[in-house]
C-alpha cells in the first residue's frame, strides 16, 4: 500500500488522531512530524514502495513525537523565553537610545546561536529520549494490533530502508552533526531499546 493509503488505515484504526492530516513534501527526507503544523505528517513520496509495517511503524513513530510529552519543546520554550526577554531587556534599558538597540541585539545573535546549539547539546540525552518514546508508541501498537511478535525487527527494518543511500552528506548537515553530536540516537540503540521493552513485555506475558 502507498504512505497515504496506510495512514488512513491507521487513522481510521484510531492510532493516528482524526483531525491529523498526511502531506507530501520534497523538503523532508523521509518522514518528519510538523513542529510547528501539529496536525501534519510529511512524508517523501520516494518510500511508498515500502513494505506496509515498515510505513506503519514510520507514520506510528512521527504521531508519536506528537502523543508524548516531548523535551525538545520544553528545551525550546526555554531558550526562545530566555532570547526574548533579553532583547526585551536590551530595548527597556536602551529606551533613551533608540540607535543603540539594534547593534546591541545583533552583537548578542552569537550567544543566542550558541545558546540554542549548546543547550541541544547538553540535553542530547533527553533529546533521544523523545525518540525512543515515539519508538515504543509505535511498536506497542504494532505488537498488540498487528501480532508482530518481535516489533524490534520492523524497527530494524525500517531504519535500514531509511538510512540515507549517499555516502556523502551534504556539507551543512555535517557541520550540523559536528555540532550536535547528531539529535538521534544510533539506529542499533533504538532497535536494542525496543528489544528490550516492547519485545520482551511481550514474552513476559
Ligand atoms: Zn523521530
Amino acid at each position: 500500500m502507498t504512505v497515504k493509503a496506510i495512514f488512513q488505515e491507521l487513522r481510521s484504526n484510531g492510532f493516528i488522531r482524526k483531525s491529523k492530516r498526511c502531506r507530501w513534501s520534497p523538503f523532508v527526507s523521509n518522514f518528519k512530524a510538523g513542529m510547528l503544523f501539529r496536525r501534519t505528517i510529511f512524508y517523501n513520496k520516494k518510500y511508498d514502495n515500502l513494505d506496509d509495517d515498515t510505513l506503519r511503524f514510520a507514520l506510528l513513530h512521527e504521531e508519536g513525537h506528537h502523543r508524548g510529552r516531548q523535551y525538545i519543546t520544553l528545551i525550546l520554550i526555554i531558550d526562545i523565553a530566555v532570547i526574548v526577554s533579553s532583547i526585551l531587556l536590551v530595548i527597556w534599558k536602551a529606551n533613551s537610545a533608540r540607535d543603540m538597540i539594534e547593534p546591541i541585539v545583533w552583537g548578542l545573535l552569537p550567544i543566542y546561536i550558541w545558546l540554542l546549539l549548546a543547550s541541544l547539546k547538553v540535553f542530547n540525552k533527553y533529546i533521544h529520549e523523545d525518540e525512543f518514546e515515539a519508538d515504543a508508541f509505535a511498536a506497542r501498537i504494532l505488537r498488540d494490533s498487528y501480532g508482530i511478535g518481535k516489533p524490534s525487527e520492523i524497527v530494524d527494518r525500517t531504519l535500514k530502508a531509511l538510512a540515507p543511500k549517499e555516502k556523502h552528506d551534504p556539507i551543512g548537515y555535517r557541520l550540523f552533526r559536528l555540532l550536535l553530536g547528531g539529535l538521534h540516537p544510533s539506529d542499533e540503540e533504538r532497535v536494542r531499546r525496543i528489544a528490550e521493552t516492547i519485545d520482551a513485555e511481550r514474552t513476559r506475558k
